[in-house]
């Protein structure tokens, strides 16, 4: 019997109850992140391929090495950093493998770990069973920006880690220059690291830059960063991420690694190896996602909802206090029972529940899925 939970303030994450309940009532499911069409046959087939090849045991611990080497290229490629493949670079079960054993790694009794909110709701459990404290600041819509000198305020000397995630989730912010420069000033000659979960690192629209850690030395040389290739090519089932961090950290990360998972599926790092080298599967992201993005909004307009500013990933959050006041848990099941369209509600992404009348829209649908969606909400 488990008389003590390790983790008595969580629940069943809200990702997992939102899509059960669009099943239940039969909703278009816009709740959780993932696409609802189908991915390059090329890349299954190189799968398909691996397998028949014999690629079909134990991977390496830290990853299929040509798999690590297309990753070191692209990135220096794209971020002017060069990462070493057989130090550097870790293949993980997803970015949610890679963000817990990031934590696990760093995180000793009583550090302190600075979390914007609304938050991607894996970190804080990961920090708490490593005994560590949530330091969390919270963001306010439309533009959830951070407040650099309230960060300032947070540090102390027992601050260990500060995580970041651009472009962001829920709230589809991107770090700009300036926050760069503000995190470069605050961690400066300080002992903290940073976890950089930049799984929608592709999903940025408008010409912006991603302003990946992996492009300042003085960032980069404290950061863990997460990718995702469930975002990347659109197989979010298939739990296929990687971690980048310098030689040392990266050590510590792999003796949590190897017993955790000791090593990832193998034909899929071997598909993926080679898919990578066609730089146009991830180049054309942007303008694929911008495509639904605009698509999507647009539909919305047409709605009584208030859209909230839409830089990267594939989310969209829309207020609705033109509509109802209710709270947004509750709102969220009115629409999916009575409207037929699941979303999240933004206040789970806060520890304390800060409700600012928020729902997220996963847009990463057929263009037939999202019109459907969009004439159910015109209802409201
Ligand atoms: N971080 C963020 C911000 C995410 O949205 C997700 C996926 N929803 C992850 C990490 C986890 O990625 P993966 O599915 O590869 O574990």
């Amino acid at each position: 019997m488990m008389s003590v939970s390790k983790l008595p303030q969580t629940g069943t994450t809200i990702f997992t109850v939102m899509s059960a309940l669009a099943n239940e009532v039969g909703a278009i499911n816009l709740s959780q992140g993932f696409p609802d069409y189908q991915t390059d046959p090329k890349l299954i087939n190189l799968v398909t391929k691996a397998m028949k090849n014999g690629h079909n045991q134990y991977a390496p611990m830290a990853g299929w090495m040509p798999l690590r080497e297309q990753i070191a290229h692209k990135t220096e490629k794209l971020y002017g950093a060069r990462y070493n493949p057989d130090t550097e670079i870790t293949i993980t079960a997803g970015g949610t493998q890679a963000i817990f054993t990031a934590i696990c790694a760093a995180i000793h009794p009583n550090d302190e770990v600075i979390v914007f909110e609304p938050a991607y709701d894996c970190y804080a459990p990961a920090i708490k069973l490593m005994g560590g404290t949530v330091k969390s600041l919270e963001l306010e819509p439309p533009d959830y920006r951070i407040a650099w000198d309230m960060v300032k305020r947070l540090i102390s000397n027992r601050t260990r880690m500060i995580i970041l995630n651009s472009p962001h989730n829920p709230t589809s912010t991107i770090l700009r220059q300036e926050d760069i420069d503000e995190l470069t000033a605050i961690v400066k000659n300080r002992d903290i690291l940073i976890l950089s979960d930049e799984v929608y690192e592709h999903l940025i629209f408008d010409g912006e830059t991603h302003h990946s850690m992996a492009r300042y030395a003085e960032l980069q040389q404290r950061s863990f960063i997460v990718s995702s290739f469930g975002k990347l090519f659109h197989t979010t089932g298939w739990k296929l991420g990687y971690c980048l961090a310098p030689a040392a950290m990266m050590q510590e990360f792999r003796k949590i690694h190897q017993y955790l998972v000791f090593s990832v599926n193998t034909p899929m790092q071997v598909a993926i190896a080679e898919y990578l080298k066609y730089e146009s599967t991830y180049l054309s992201l942007p303008g694929f996602f911008e495509q639904k993005r605009d698509a999507f909004r647009q539909g919305l307009a047409q709605t009584r909802f208030e859209l909230l500013p839409c830089s990267g990933s594939y989310f969209q959050s829309v207020r609705y206090t033109n509509i109802s006041n209710v709270k947004d848990t509750d709102f969220a099941i009115q629409v999916a029972k009575e409207f037929g369209v699941a979303s999240i509600p933004v206040s789970a992404f806060y520890s304390k529940g800060t409700d600012y009348r928020v729902l997220r829209f996963c847009f990463a649908k057929k263009q037939e899925t999202l019109d459907k969606a969009v004439e159910r909400l015109m209802k409201l």
